[in-house]
This record gives structure tokens, C-alpha cells and sequence, in this order.
């Protein structure tokens, strides 16, 4: 699977600096120019990670930052900012804001995709620590593949129990079906008939679930959020 970056800026230069190092090392490129355009991708595409640049027109980068973590669509995609100032308060700030990293201009773009895999390998570890985790009455073993409700075995297919383990693992955020049907099926670019694929599996995940399948919520026109409460 391509795993997606989310390069916000609005030097072209920059832009296409990043663009050029990040899918030579196989990912996936988004690009915003300011930071409402930043918010819009963010949302629609769900990227993986967010290279953030600190200078941008209208909202700054700090301000992005801040409302990317404020919103739980969105909180959980690490942020890596770039900024030219070599100022500590700023470093300060975006760190405090939920920046992951942080990184000053000029800067070697081999660095930076160092970088971008270290907070990556540091997210996929932050998951939920347990191989086994409890939510309720559901148990799930995830080195096993095994699942449990109200102590009774489910029979869950490979990829139902994909589906489960993503949602999860995404600690209630929202995931949509492209997004799902990227992960966990492979497809790159969604048509329709893909799409329903997700929601047919969703049916038959949560048919199994039986009581648990309360915690599978819809998100209306995008897709679904794993409730923990
Ligand atoms: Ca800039």
C-alpha cells in the first residue's frame, strides 16, 4: 500500500523538491497551497502524514496545525512542520500544538524522509500497545486473529477481521471507504462498485458482532469510526 503526504506550502519550488524525494521513496503526494486548501485535502483524503510549512498565506501554519489536532477527523494524522525561522518559540509552539516533528529550512530532503519513516514506524507502534485488547464484550486478539464476544469465539473472514483491526486502531477517528478499500483491499482509486464492497463487509462484520456492532458507527456520505466508549 502507498502510504499518502500531505505537502503543505506554497513555495512551488518546495513543493515540487518534496514531490520528487517523497515518490522516489514510494509515496503518495497531495499538495496545498494554503492552509484552508490544507484543511479541505486533509479531511477528503486523509493522508497519512502532513509535512506543514510554518509561512503561508492567510491562516499560518501554526494555526493549521492547531486545527487539524482539534479536530477528530483529523487528529490522528501526525504533522511534520517546516519552517525558515530558526526561532525555539515556534518550535516550541508546534510541538505543543501536536506537531509530531519538526524540521528548518534549508534542509536535506533525505533527512526529511528519514524523518517522515521514523514518525510513521512511531505511529504504527503508538497503536493500542496490547495484542489483546478488551472493549466491553468484545476481545480481540490481534497476534491470534481472534475474536471474541461475550467470551464466545466469532468466526470472522480475513478480511472482516482487517476491517475490524483498522477501525481500532484508528482510536475512533473517522476512516473513510476509500481510505478502507486503499488499506485494506488494496485499490488505489475507488470506483463505486469497490466502495460497496466496505459496506457489505461492515454488514457482515457487524451481524457478527451481535451486540458489540454498536461500537462500528456510520459516518454518513464517508464512512466509519470504531466507538471505544
Ligand atoms: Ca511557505
Amino acid at each position: 500500500m502507498k502510504r499518502t503526504i500531505l505537502i503543505v506550502e506554497d513555495e512551488k519550488d518546495i513543493v515540487k523538491m518534496l514531490e520528487y524525494n517523497l515518490q522516489k521513496e514510494g509515496f503518495k503526494t497531495l499538495s496545498a497551497r494554503d492552509g484552508e486548501d490544507a484543511l479541505d485535502v486533509a479531511h477528503r483524503e486523509h493522508p497519512h502524514l502532513v509535512i506543514l510549512d510554518l509561512m503561508l498565506p492567510g491562516m499560518d501554519g501554526l494555526e493549521v496545525c492547531k486545527a487539524l489536532k482539534g479536530d477528530s477527523k483529523t487528529a490522528a494524522i501526525p504533522i511534520i512542520m517546516l519552517t525558515a525561522k530558526v526561532q525555539e518559540s515556534d518550535k516550541v509552539i508546534g510541538l505543543e500544538l501536536g506537531a509530531d516533528d519538526y524540521m528548518t529550512k534549508p534542509f536535506s530532503p533525505r533527512e526529511l524522509v528519514a524523518r517522515i519513516k521514523a514518525v510513521l514506524r512511531r505511529m504504527t507502534e503508538k497503536g493500542p500497545s496490547a495484542e489483546v485488547m478488551k472493549i466491553g464484550e468484545l476481545t480481540v486478539d490481534f497476534s491470534k486473529i481472534r475474536v471474541l464476544v461475550k467470551e464466545k469465539p466469532v468466526e470472522l473472514t480475513a478480511k472482516e477481521f482487517e476491517l475490524l483491526k483498522t477501525l481500532i486502531k484508528a482510536r475512533g477517528r473517522v476512516l473513510s471507504r476509500d481510505y478502507l478499500l486503499d488499506t485494506i483491499w488494496g485499490f488505489d482509486h475507488a470506483i463505486e462498485i469497490q466502495t460497496r464492497t466496505v459496506d457489505v463487509h461492515i454488514r457482515t462484520l457487524r451481524k457478527k458482532l451481535k451486540s458489540e456492532a454498536k461500537r462500528i458507527i456510520t459516518v454518513k456520505n464517508y464512512g466509519y469510526r470504531f466507538e471505544e466508549e
